[in-house]
């Protein structure tokens, strides 16, 4: 039965569409952190639906706030109305936010998806300037309409400018760490303030404070600190998109808490939802300025996805599991580390809370010939990457991989996973990595 249905879906669907070809799993129950095939076999899932399964699958609590909503006979879909549903969300999702945000906040609803909260976000920064450009960062992911995938880097016809990303491995400037973001900054400033040629005032400045399908990096605090400090003595919006980042995922329930800084909109999706399809834009409530209307779409009321997403956010506060992702995923990180003291193959091994990424590279190639402290860093090596994912999965574990050149492993567990799931994702990673550079 796997493969025969394996072999069908692989007939109807798009040969576009090669992102299941690399995971040939055909999952029929879940439950936590294991996914179980139509092969019988059993998987940790280190994917996580995207980072979407804070709580993991079909967590209990999220499985009877779903029930609760359809026993109740409460309507599945109203669009923009009012709900005792919706308002439970809304406000257990104040609860959450950065007080001085939340004090004095709007909530839009949007399309099902993050990129819907991204395009929001965008119309209403450009509603609320009167301008139309944007800054976006190299390395970013924001979405795959046009909007979003302009600033992600994909779609030229959407006037966004790229102000570089400060990360340690393979820094740009040569420089990792505060001095990296330093340096970055000051590019920022230059370009921002350049009265010839320089930028035209823009709308917004659209970040991630960990960019996830980048390659797992790490924005330094300090850094995010003078982000919106150049933003704020210049007027421009400044976004911080969460829709990876949320829900306890880095370690504090919001990773703008590590840099202590207040964004004027946040993007918010994926574990907001329980699982289930939402995305809402939460912004400061002067930049409300916005037709009423403005941003439609019919998927923006979905109680289940509410009632889901309520029960989650509560669940990971009471719980306190953005406390014990960040202990959790600094004790991986290190294992991970120490692993890469016996495998060159390891470049870097980077990330916070239980986002994390491994760099696999190629020790034996000829090293960039830019110079800059990682100057003898070797290059990327996708196809090892390739091969640690499906040795990953013969052994009955599921990673993502991402990165510019996708040589990036990448691990996204639910926050729930306990302390021998954790062991076990390390172990079997590091027989996949013994296996695959064989
Ligand atoms: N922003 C970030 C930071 C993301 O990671 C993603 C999805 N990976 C998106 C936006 C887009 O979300 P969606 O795929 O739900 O449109």
């Amino acid at each position: 039965a796997h493969d025969g249905i394996l072999r069908r879906q692989a007939l109807r669907e798009s040969a576009a569409r090669t992102y299941a070809r690399s995971l040939p799993i055909v999952p029929v129950r879940a439950r936590g952190m294991t996914i179980e095939g139509a092969d019988g076999r059993r998987y940790l899932d280190c994917l996580s639906g995207a980072g979407t399964l804070a709580l993991g699958h079909n967590h209990p609590v999220v499985l009877e706030a779903i029930r609760k909503v359809i026993d109740s006979g409460a309507p599945l879909h109203v669009l923009d109305l009012a709900t005792p549903v919706k308002d439970a969300f809304t406000t257990e999702l104040f609860a959450t936010l950065p007080r001085e945000l939340a004090e004095n906040a709007r909530i839009q609803f949007c399309g099902p998806a993050g990129t819907d909260a991204v395009e929001a976000a965008f119309k209403l920064v450009r509603a609320a300037s009167g301008r139309s450009g944007l800054l976006a960062f190299t390395g970013a992911y924001h979405g795959m309409t046009a909007g979003a995938l302009a600033a992600s880097g994909g779609a030229p016809d959407v006037q966004v400018t790229r102000l570089p990303f400060p990360h340690d491995y393979r820094c740009p400037f040569g420089a990792g760490g505060e001095r990296g973001a330093d340096i970055a900054a000051h590019w920022t400033r230059y370009l921002l303030d350049d009265p010839k040629g320089g930028v035209p005032a823009p709308a917004a400045m659209i970040l991630e404070p960990v960019q996830g399908e980048g390659g797992v990096n790490p924005a330094p605090d300090g850094w995010m600190r003078r982000m919106r400090e150049i933003t704020q003595e210049r007027s421009i919006a400044l976004i911080a998109d969460e829709v990876q980042t949320g829900v306890g995922r880095t370690g504090a329930f919001w990773a703008v808490e590590h840099s202590g800084i207040v964004p004027d909109v946040m993007v918010l999706s994926k574990a907001i939802g329980g699982s289930l399809p939402l995305a809402v834009i939460v912004y400061r409530a002067e930049l409300d300025l916005w037709r009423p209307g403005a941003h439609a779409g019919t998927f923006r009321g979905n109680q289940l996805a509410m009632a889901a997403g309520a029960a989650t956010l509560a669940y990971v506060r009471e719980n306190r599991l953005a406390e014990r992702a960040g202990t959790l995923g600094a004790r991986m990180l290190a294992r991970l580390r120490a692993l890469g003291a016996d495998h060159p193959s390891i470049g870097d091994v980077r990330g916070r809370g239980l986002m994390i990424g491994i760099e696999l590279v190629d020790p034996e190639a000829e090293p960039p010939t830019v110079t800059t402290e990682n100057g003898d860093a070797p290059p990327p090596d996708p196809a090892l990457a390739a091969a640690v994912q499906q040795e990953c999965l013969r052994r009955g574990l599921i990673v993502e991989l991402g990165g510019r050149d996708n040589a990036v492993v990448r691990l996204l567990p639910p926050l729930t996973l306990t302390d021998e799931q954790a062991t076990a994702v390390v172990d079997r990673l590091a027989d996949a990595l013994r296996a695959a550079e064989r």
